[in-house]
């Protein structure tokens, strides 16, 4: 049985700790898009960890963790989060990687790097991870695969094309040092050597794991607002954060993605620029609700920015669930709002005095306007609460409220950052 775990919003919904979850019943966890250029936080009987290519399901001894043909692999950076798990006493996780996943290369770090620094303050708030350049090179097939690496004929032939190509656009438009191609061919023989114990072909391994009756856990990075397609364009990211794509950064048959647990956050947040309709504009509030949010605060798990806030958005997060295909909502920092006397939920947009529910493009998102309904708010500490019905009744009305605005039902409620903080209905 395959279960894809995603975000409904702009990313950082609780993914790392849903994942870490259930990963205590899983044989096998994938990273199926994206790079290092996000972080999941998980806290376990082990510490506080911030992970940001190994997927989350490495704290256990028998599970397998696979780093899917999607993925935009830095292998220096994979092999440098391996070694900083175990330093901290996790035991030595299971690793495979994709065959045919693609290199994220120096020069694409180097290449989003001058490219934000170009674009000054018209910049998209870029993690500078090399993602864009990254995703952009696999589409116009200068990309490195992983198996070409064990090629010298082919590597020689790339590293001239890509030399080539990049080398005008470092010297002319940015003005930088060109690249040097024997460094390069000398960087990618280092690469081989360090990934060739983790190699597989994954998507054949995935298919004798399907038919033997594994259970998989596909674990999506971002959320739906960031899909290059369906989401905020072009602030998005540069692969989908779709459920759907698991079955192609992966390597497995659609159909066999049987559940679709979104994981969707009790109030809002983002990082970088872009449309955000619920944003709190007061700063004293918002900078309440981010230091009380998440675990320690609402600072991202790569760059340490503080993440802009804002209410519930039922509109975007109803969206956002359904994209994703959703079979089962995971509400998840439910115990941040414990202070509130009320909470404003947006319900709607007011795009020049027109009220919708349905999520607009970007262009009709820059025009609307947040319309709220309050809510009582339950004023008590709910962790360590792990019944349904023993939560205050109006943080359950908050619940339902939602779960009636999302349209899907709301099977799990994570109140508290820990593995066990954790509330199933
Ligand atoms: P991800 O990228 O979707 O995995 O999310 P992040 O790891 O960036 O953000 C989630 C943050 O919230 C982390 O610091 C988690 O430890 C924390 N967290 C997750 N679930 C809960 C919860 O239910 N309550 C609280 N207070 N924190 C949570």
């Amino acid at each position: 049985m395959v279960r894809a775990i995603v975000g409904a919003n702009w990313g950082d919904e609780g993914k790392g700790k849903i994942t870490d979850m259930l990963a205590a019943k899983a044989d096998i966890i994938i990273r199926f898009q994206g790079g290092s250029n996000a972080g999941h936080t998980i806290i376990n009987n082990y510490g506080k960890f911030a992970l940001h290519l190994l997927p989350s399901g490495v704290f256990y001894d028998h599970t397998i963790s696979i780093i899917g043909n999607g993925v935009a692999l830095n292998i220096p950076y994979l092999i440098k989060e391996i070694n900083e798990i175990v330093e901290k006493g996790v035991p030595r996780p299971k690793i495979l990687v994709s065959d045919r996943a693609q290199l994220l290369m120096p020069y694409h770090i180097l290449q989003d790097t001058y490219e934000e620094a170009r674009l000054a303050g018209k910049a998209y708030g870029s993690t500078k991870s090399g993602i864009a350049p990254f995703y952009s090179d696999k589409f116009a097939k200068i990309g490195i695969q992983v198996s070409e690496l064990f090629d010298d004929e082919i590597l020689e032939e790339k590293v001239e094309k890509i030399c080539t190509l990049k080398n005008v656009m470092f010297k002319y438009l940015y003005h930088m040092p060109e690249l040097d191609k024997t460094e390069l061919l000398n960087t990618l023989r280092e690469y081989r050597d360090m990934i060739e114990p983790f190699v597989c072909d994954v998507s054949t391994y995935l298919y004798n794991a399907i038919k033997e009756g594994k259970n998989i856990l596909l674990e999506g990075q971002l959320g739906s607002l960031k899909d290059p397609d369906h989401g905020i364009y072009p602030m998005v990211t540069s692969s989908s954060t779709l459920a759907a794509y698991g079955a192609i950064g992966a390597g497995i048959a659609p159909y066999e993605i049987s559940d679709i647990t979104t994981v969707v956050k009790a109030y809002s947040s983002a990082v970088g620029a872009g449309e955000f309709v619920s944003e709190i504009l007061d700063e004293a509030v918002a900078d309440e609700l981010r230091r009380r949010g998440g675990d320690g605060g609402e600072f991202g798990a790569t760059t340490g920015r503080p993440r802009r806030m804002g209410w519930f958005d039922a509109v975007a997060s109803r969206y956002g669930v359904r994209i994703q295909g959703t079979t089962e909502v995971a509400l998840t920092v439910l115990d941040v709002l414990g202070y509130l006397d009320e909470i404003p939920v947006c319900v709607g947009y007011d795009i020049n005095g027109e009220i919708t529910k349905d999520f607009p493009t970007t262009s009709r998102l820059k025009l609307a306007k947040p319309v709220y309904e309050y809510l009582p708010g339950w004023k008590c500490d709910i962790r360590g609460i792990n019944e349904y019905d023993k939560l205050p009744k109006n943080c359950r009305k908050y619940i339902e409220f939602i779960e009636k605005e999302l349209e899907v039902p709301v099977k799990l409620v994570s109140n508290g950052p820990g593995r066990d903080d954790i509330i199933y209905r």
